[in-house]
């Protein structure tokens, strides 16, 4: 791949830029900045806009109703959204179960699912972790049992992300337990209003309500509404994460996040009384961790480029998943300890007078602190990807 973006894709780059800095909901990025959970309305409207003008399934092909865009160009547009600070697309539709759509479903399903998917009209959930299987996922009890041409579904599904902004969610259910735990799985979609399924709030630990616990109890949702074959569905899930794990990157959003940590330490002055950081010492772990951002976009672009020369992301996404998350947090972590000597300062010494604006970004700053915790839980904890990479990546 060549990494000098030539003058087309530049040209692409202001495209993209200007539709954000003018089409988009404006009151959506200021409730970002201020770092307001978005309503179940606002997420539909954010995402109907880029559903609208065919952005919003930005890495699917034409034929599926996506853009088709090259590799460059849907880096591009990911760098942009981060850019003007939109929220993080809800990957479940576009990122998640929409490929596993129009690779793995039938022509009904596509017909059926994938054009709410792409313009945004109908939020999806993740429905793999149960209370007793996490990191092994392919213990999961809960229970699809075949009834004429119905399943009828029951069980819990737990740290269900956006449950609560979702119309429908795929599951991997248990329809076998005979055979090998993987071989017993299968993938099944159901829609969350209709009786017999519940929701429940889970609070996190930023304080915020993204996360939801689901029960099923005896749900009947028809034999179409499965996924490829009985028993196939643990292949479908892994394919799935696959593409999950290489879409934490989000270069476009850490670097906006470090020239913002760089901001707020320009404006702390420096000598004074009291102090918690020394300042070539901070100096020098921003520029480690701006350089680990570089390397991780290399390695992003290397493992995309790869996918668009018809391959899947394989088990190497399991490095980028380290890579992404433990780079997110060691931002967050500067950003907690930048704003804390401001803090300090505020009350030891003067603060310069031009600062006032900074000060926005501290809530916001530390509640994200709190949940990019999350990232290396997510998507399978890392210490499960430092298991995949030494079995299957290097063959211990
Ligand atoms: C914010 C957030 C959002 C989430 N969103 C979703 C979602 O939308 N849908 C969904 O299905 N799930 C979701 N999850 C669940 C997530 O995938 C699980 O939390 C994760 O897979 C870990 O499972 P667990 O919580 O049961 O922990 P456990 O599996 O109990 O693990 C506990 C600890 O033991 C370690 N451990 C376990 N087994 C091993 C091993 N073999 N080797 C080394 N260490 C091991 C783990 O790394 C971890 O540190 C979300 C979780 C969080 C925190």
């Amino acid at each position: 791949m060549n990494l000098d973006f030539d003058p087309a894709l530049e040209q692409f780059r202001e495209d993209v830029r200007s539709w954000f800095a003018h089409e988009y909901p404006k009151d959506i990025l200021e409730k970002v900045a201020r770092g307001e959970s978005l309503t179940t309305p606002d997420v539909r409207r954010a995402e109907m806009a880029l559903g609208a003008k065919g952005w919003l399934a930005s890495a699917w092909p034409k034929e599926h109703g996506g853009p088709g865009w090259s590799i460059e160009e849907q880096y591009i547009f990911d760098e942009e959204l981060e850019r003007a600070g939109a929220p993080t697309v809800t990957p479940m539709g576009v990122v998640y179960v929409g490929p596993v759509v129009y690779t793995f479903g039938s022509e009904e399903q596509k017909a059926r699912w994938l054009p709410g998917i792409a313009d945004g009209s109908v939020g999806w959930a993740q429905g793999y972790s149960e209370p007793e299987a996490g990191s092994d996922l392919a213990s999961l009890q809960f229970s699809a049992v075949q009834d004429g041409d119905e399943y009828v579904l029951n069980g819990t599904k737990i740290w269900t992300s956006a449950a609560n902004h979702a119309d429908w969610i795929f599951l991997l259910t248990r329809t076998s337990q005979e055979a090998k735990k993987q071989l017993g799985i299968t993938f099944i979609c159901a829609e969350l209003d209709q009786p017999g399924v519940t929701v429940k709030p889970i609070i996190s630990i930023d304080g915020k309500y993204h996360l939801s616990q689901v029960d099923f109890v005896d749900v009947r949702v028809p034999v179409s509404n499965r996924i490829g074959e009985e028993g196939k569905g643990w292949t479908y899930s892994q394919y799935l994460l696959g593409n999950e794990r290489t879409s934490y990157a989000r270069i476009g959003g850490k670097r906006a996040q470090l020239a913002n940590i760089r901001a707020i330490a320009s404006h702390i002055p420096t000598g004074g009384n009291a102090r918690l950081i020394d300042e070539r010492a901070f100096a020098a772990r921003l520029s480690a961790v701006e350089m680990k951002v570089d390397a991780l976009e290399i390695t992003v672009l290397r493992v995309l480029s790869a996918v668009s020369d018809g391959g899947a992301p394989g088990k190497e996404a399991s490095i980028l998943k380290i890579m992404a998350t433990e780079t997110a947090q060691e931002i967050t972590e500067l950003f907690w300890v930048a704003a804390a000597e401001h803090g300090l300062r505020k009350f030891a010494d003067s603060v310069s007078p031009d600062w006032t604006g900074h000060n926005a970004f501290a809530a916001p700053g530390i509640a994200t602190y709190f949940g990019t915790r999350a990232q290396s839980i997510y998507g399978g904890t890392n210490e499960i990807q430092r298991n995949i990479i030494a079995k299957h990546v290097l063959g211990l």
